[in-house]
């Protein structure tokens, strides 16, 4: 059973990030727009960390990978050749009382979750946003923002096998933009209509793809817990059935216990060749790849990890969150893996009208900056300034006090230990450096 302390309420978390900078809602001071949302302060470096530590893993540690970062804008023939325009589709249902709309397979019994009303029948509705490219607004001039990124990836596969050499096995990875005309966008970030996708197509040879698979799908499940997602709250489900897209053979959701339920983080599926055959036949391009070993063209099978940012930003934000009492008071700390926090260290002075404590307390954060992200404040009183840093999940925070000036040396606070110790200025640097792992 789950420990009911830990698993915070929804709430909880939308109050935290407006409250400290992790997330405001788009366009906020004109009431809002539903399922857009801005990254404040924070939340753009919790979301960088996020990125910059997939594509170190993904495609800086590996020999196998290649980066691309391909236009969100595509030719719109794109969309009929990969199946989006007949079938990314969502069953609508409206209320005949309150006309409000909802994904059919979301209420249950015919009946309008809201004010009890009855539902229409449903019918099917694309999910993929129209603009017009140029001056005139007529069916010639119509695309589509991207609905996903993987797209840009297939449509590049003779380009990329041309440049890089590689082999097969081998794979491309991008992180970008995605946009999807949503329903019912719900449950804060987690499903809106403008989010960022880190996805990988990775290309085997077919009778090799049901294994590189399963190596995925751990490789990706493993990525998770690497930094610090509770075990107990990540599962792996495999797609039945009708749920399985029409250009799957196989699909695995890696799911993460939300406070609201069980729900996607990351995909991986097994695309067989649909892809580059569809692309090939539609655009007359050869896209096969040439065996040196049995000397024949193959096309390649695609195994397809597929996770958004957005929501594995909020996995990690609701992961991290812990409450507990602290001297008959509330501490809120959001316990993030220090590669993932967004501030690494924060320095105050422990008396903000003695100069001197002001002016080596700068200096030792921007001594810190050259190196990761650091900050000084001396807004408040320490303990709130603790408090502070606490909920936005800073590892160390770093007073400066009277006897800095003698003996050099500072007071270095552990988020999650509460622990102090003394360390001479000389070696903070250092010493953070090494208890935050390599990149900050
Ligand atoms: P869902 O079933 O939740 O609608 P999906 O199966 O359609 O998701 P995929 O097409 O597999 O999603 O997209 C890959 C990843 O992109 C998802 O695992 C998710 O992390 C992210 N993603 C997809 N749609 C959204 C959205 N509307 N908002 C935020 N992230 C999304």
């Amino acid at each position: 059973m789950l420990d009911e302390k830990i698993l915070v309420d929804m709430d909880e978390i939308v109050s935290l990030c407006k409250r400290r900078g992790f997330i405001f809602q788009s366009s906020e001071i004109y009431g809002g727009i539903g399922g857009s949302w801005d990254y404040g302060p924070f939340g753009v470096e919790l979301k960088r960390n996020i990125k910059n530590l997939w594509w170190r893993d993904i495609v800086q540690r590996r020999d196998d990978m290649v980066g691309l970062d391909a236009a969100i804008l595509m030719h719109p023939r794109v969309w009929e050749a990969s199946g989006h325009i007949e079938s990314f589709t969502d069953p609508l249902v409206d209320c005949k009382s309150c006309k409000r709309r909802f994904r059919a397979d979301q209420v249950q019994d015919g009946i309008c979750p809201e004010c009890g009303g009855e539902l229409t029948e449903s019918r099917l509705f694309n999910l993929m946003l129209k603009t017009f490219l140029g001056p005139v607004e007529d069916d010639a001039s119509l695309t589509y923002l991207r609905p996903e990124t993987a797209q840009g990836m297939f449509v590049n596969f003779a380009n990329i096998l041309e440049v890089s050499r590689k082999k097969l096995p081998f794979g491309m990875a991008q992180i970008g933009k995605s946009f999807r005309n949503e329903i019912t966008p719900r449950n804060f970030t987690f499903r809106t209509r403008e989010f960022e996708q880190m996805e990988i197509e990775f290309f085997v040879k077919p009778g090799t793809d049901e294994e590189w698979h399963q190596r995925w799908v751990q490789e990706r499940f493993d990525w998770y817990l690497r930094y610090g997602m509770r075990r107990e709250r990540l599962r792996l489900r495999q797609h039945q059935g009708k749920e399985l897209a029409h250009y799957a053979k196989a699909t695995y959701d890696i799911e993460y216990l939300f406070p609201f339920g069980w729900a996607e983080l990351e995909g991986i599926s097994n695309r067989t060749d649909f892809d580059l055959r569809q692309h090939s036949a539609q655009s007359g391009r050869e896209l096969s790849y040439f065996d040196e070993e049995t000397n024949t063209h193959v096309v390649p099978y695609i195994i397809e990890p597929s996770g958004g940012i957005d929501r594995a930003a909020l996995a990690f934000l609701v992961d991290a969150y812990d409450e507990e009492r602290v001297l008959k008071r509330k501490r809120v700390v959001l316990r993030f893996h220090p590669e993932l926090a967004p501030v690494k260290a924060a320095v105050f002075p422990l008396l903000r009208n003695r100069p001197e404590l002001v002016a080596l307390a700068k200096d030792i954060a921007s001594e810190l900056r050259e190196d990761m992200m650091a900050i000084y404040d001396d807004t408040a009183s320490i303990g709130r300034l603790y408090r502070r840093q606490d909920e936005i999940g800073t590892p160390f925070c770093i007073t400066v006090d009277v006897e800095s000036l003698d003996d050099h040396a500072v007071t270095v606070r552990d988020r999650d230990s509460m622990e102090q110790v003394r360390v001479p200025i000389p070696e903070v640097k250092d010493t953070l450096l090494e208890r935050l792992g390599k990149t900050c």
